[in-house]
């Protein structure tokens, strides 16, 4: 669940912050390039541009200076003379023909007649090359006829002056392309005549190849000029073409284009680049930092969840989940359910004495303990305080939920480490099953409430599962217990009676036992048998008790010497400032401890509780006499009494009136007696009712008698008045005897 809340929160984290922050920065990323991109290649373009233009001007100045050189040698009286009349190879050589080549690196030269025949051909410096001519001829006759018609429109105006009559063409020559300029061979001086139309021409060709490239680059800069007959291989950088006279391309320049967009790209590409990482950088860490956060929030948010239906100190579903839980699994058409409430008996007394934090400890074992045992379709909480609840799916008509009750209550028997020594804390249940209708979850609460409160009545350590009478009981012990409050506020509904005691020997009067009465101005008399326990459970029995307490001991320190025996809740004895109360009483009251005996029931002993041990030794070191209540009934074993000192056990009446000739109880008794008497312990024997239980139990050696036989519990008057009686007969030498 934890893992699949995980995923889901990445995958919302993804789609939500991450996806969107990477597209945006994709896509700015992808602008930014583009754009730079964009504007260095428009840097490039216009340079490119800006070069074509360069290299037209340089390929036109070239074009023109081949003609400017021709006219300084066609124009010129004496190679008139040499072409027209001597024809000196030789002298052709030196000033039109090779010389041409050698200073200004003309690749070919053709001097023609008037009747274009060739009288002098070069190529490559070599003369003669009739190839030249002869090969390229019919290219070549063209031109020559525009200029021979050129010249025959400029005869019919002899001596005009204008331009150097001339016509120049890139065309092939022998398949190279070449720049073929023609002139007429005239002369300078107007001393010689000229025949017009038999103009001897001067034919010049350059051939545009490498030496023409290397030119450009040399006096225009032109980088890796080179002239191709295709644009196909010049495509990747600058063309210029060349055109023909057709205004076909003959060839064309091409050169290496300056790229300075991207030589500014090479210095500053790497610094943007090493920008755009550093952004990259630092968004990824802030997206890392957000996704952190992101996931802080969420497992706080989801600890803050846990937290507000988790009890802290057991990690247990809290009251809010349990109430939540209780409402899912209760709706109409539901599976029955069980629900036990769980109280811990003695836990109380563990975190008054040692402390919260061993109390937290132990509430943490228990914690423990309930997780080992209950199923994986429970619901476990931890209702606060020492009381936890289980839910559990309904089986067997709930014998299933009796049963898982049952081995909770004997895990809680167990004993507890409790700051390196063992204690027994103990736990009760209340088992309530919802019934078909039935599906409120505080009337299941209520009704499992009333099952556990029955299982503290009972005497805690058990199981009780809900019965309908336990309703009404609870209601009369919550009318209990409010009328005993009220009454312990107002003076008058509380009383103490007496029941003398009486030595088993003589029959004399020795003392009384103090027995709390209660009046109530409307119901009657309430017997405490019925209100002792409610007092127990709701915390009154301490002001009860003391209320006993302070009547006895006024009333036992005006007879010194009589025994005043007072009944001690276990309740009472738990409170650890006990003793301190009954030594400020004694005090206030100015009453003997001898006098004093305090009877407590043999459960107290039974808990291993230390302040109650503790109490009692106190007790007895200021010479306060303890007796066991109702000795016989519960666990007791006779070996308790070798382990606890008490002075004095009491028989319990049901055992006193089966005490008959045949009766069984007459051997228990006999026992009883014997043991006592070994371990140096008085006994009494209470609810005498017949002459023959007090001569049985006298012949046995009982010590003390009490009984409705003997005396009834009376008012204080009255028993004051026996003691008064009896002290009189004792002064006068007579022997009571009852
Ligand atoms: P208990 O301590 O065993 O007290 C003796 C009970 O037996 C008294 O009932 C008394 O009236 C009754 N009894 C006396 N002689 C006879 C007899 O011959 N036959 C019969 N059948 N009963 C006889 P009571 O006063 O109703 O007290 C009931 C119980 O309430 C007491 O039993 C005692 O456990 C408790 N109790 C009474 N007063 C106090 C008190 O002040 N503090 C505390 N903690 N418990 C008290
Ligand atoms: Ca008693
Ligand atoms: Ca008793």
């Amino acid at each position: 669940m934890q893992w699949r809340l995980g995923r889901l929160r990445d995958w919302r984290f993804a789609v939500g912050v991450l996806a969107p922050t990477v597209v945006l920065l994709l896509v700015m990323a992808a602008l930014a390039t583009g754009f730079v991109m964009w504007s260095l290649a428009g840097v490039d373009s216009r340079s490119l541009h800006r070069e074509t233009r360069l290299v037209a001007r340089a390929v036109e100045r070239q074009i023109e200076e081949i003609p400017r050189i021709q006219q300084t040698v066609a124009l010129w009286d004496d190679a008139y003379i040499q072409t027209h009349t001597v024809g000196d190879q030789q002298w052709l050589d030196n000033n039109l023909g090779v010389w041409l080549h050698d200073f200004y690196g003309f690749d070919g030269v053709a001097i023609l007649s008037d009747r274009d025949q060739p009288i002098y051909t070069m190529a490559d410096g070599a003369a003669p090359a009739p190839a030249l001519f002869a090969d390229n001829q019919s290219s070549l006759q063209p031109l020559i006829d525009e200029l021979r018609s050129n010249l025959a429109r400029r005869s019919q105006h002899p001596r005009t002056s204008g331009p150097y009559p001339h016509v120049r063409e890139i065309m092939r020559i022998s398949g190279i392309p070449a720049l073929v300029s023609i002139m007429p061979i005239l002369p300078q001086s107007a001393a010689i005549d000229v025949t017009s139309g038999s103009e001897y021409l001067h034919v010049a060709v350059e051939y545009l190849d490498h030496a023409f490239a290397a030119r450009l680059d040399r006096d225009y800069g032109i980088a890796d000029a080179v002239v191709t007959t295709g644009i196909g291989a010049a495509n990747e950088g600058g063309a210029y073409p060349l055109f023909g006279r057709n205004g076909k391309a003959i060839a064309f320049l091409s050169w290496q284009p300056g790229r300075p967009g991207m030589e500014l790209l090479g210095q500053v590409g790497p610094v943007l680049g090493i920008a755009f990482l550093l952004v990259g950088i630092i968004l990824v860490l802030l997206v890392r930092r957000l996704w952190q956060s992101s996931a802080d929030l969420e497992s706080e948010r989801l600890s803050a969840r846990h937290d507000a239906s988790h009890d802290s100190l057991t990690g247990l579903a809290n009251r809010v989940q349990y109430d939540t839980c209780l409402a899912r699994d209760l709706g109409p058409g539901q599976p029955p359910l069980a629900l036990l409430l769980l109280d811990l008996d003695r836990f109380k007394q563990v975190n008054d004495t040692l402390g919260h934090t061993v109390g937290d400890d132990v509430i943490r074992t228990v914690g423990q303990r309930l997780r080992e045992l209950v199923g994986a379709g429970d619901v476990l909480a931890r209702l606060g305080g020492d009381e936890f609840a289980v839910i559990h799916p309904c089986r067997d008509n709930g014998s299933d939920a009796m049963a898982l009750g049952m081995t909770i209550v004997e895990a809680m028997a167990k004993p507890f480490d409790v700051s390196g020594s063992e204690a027994f804390i103990g736990a009760s249940i209340g088992l309530a099953i919802s019934a078909g209708e039935d599906t409120d979850p505080r009337e299941l609460s209520r009704k499992a409430d009333i099952a556990l409160y029955e299982a503290k009545a009972r005497g805690r350590g058990r199981i009780v599962r809900y019965e309908n009478s336990m309703s009404d009981r609870l209601q009369d012990r919550h009318m209990i217990e409010a009328e005993l409050r009220e009454a312990l506020k107002r003076p008058g509904q509380l009383s103490v009676a007496y029941q003398p005691l009486y030595t088993g020997r003589t029959g004399e009067i020795a003392g009384t036992e103090a027995l709390v009465r209660w009046t109530h101005p409307r119901l009657g008399q309430i017997s405490p048998a019925r209100f002792i326990p409610v007092a127990e459970g709701s915390g009154l029995i301490e002001a009860v008790g003391e209320f006993v307490l302070r009547q006895a001991c006024s009333f036992g320190a005006r007879w010194p010497g009589r025994r005043m025996a007072v009944n001690i809740s276990p309740a009472q004895l738990r409170n650890p400032r006990f003793p301190e109360r009954v030594f400020d009483l004694l005090v206030e009251t100015a009453m003997r401890p001898s006098d004093l005996e305090l009877e407590i029931t043999e459960g107290i002993l039974l808990e291993n509780e230390g302040t109650a041990r503790e109490a009692l030794a106190t007790f007895r070191n200021a010479g306060i006499r303890i007796s066991l209540d109702d000795f016989g009934t519960g666990y007791s074993s006779l070996s308790y009494l070798k382990r606890y000192p008490v002075d004095c056990i009491k028989i319990d009446r049901s055992f006193v009136a089966q005490i008959g000739p045949s009766g069984p109880s007459t051997a228990i008794v006999q026992a009883m007696i014997t043991l006592a008497r070994a371990l140096d312990i008085e006994v009494t024997a209470e609810g005498v009712e017949t002459h023959e239980q007090m001569n049985v139990l006298r012949a046995m050696g009982c010590n003390m008698m009490q009984g409705f036989l003997l005396a009834a519990p009376d008012t204080e008057e009255e028993v004051d008045a026996k003691f008064r009686r009896a002290s009189e007969r004792r002064r006068l030498g007579l022997v009571e005897v009852a």
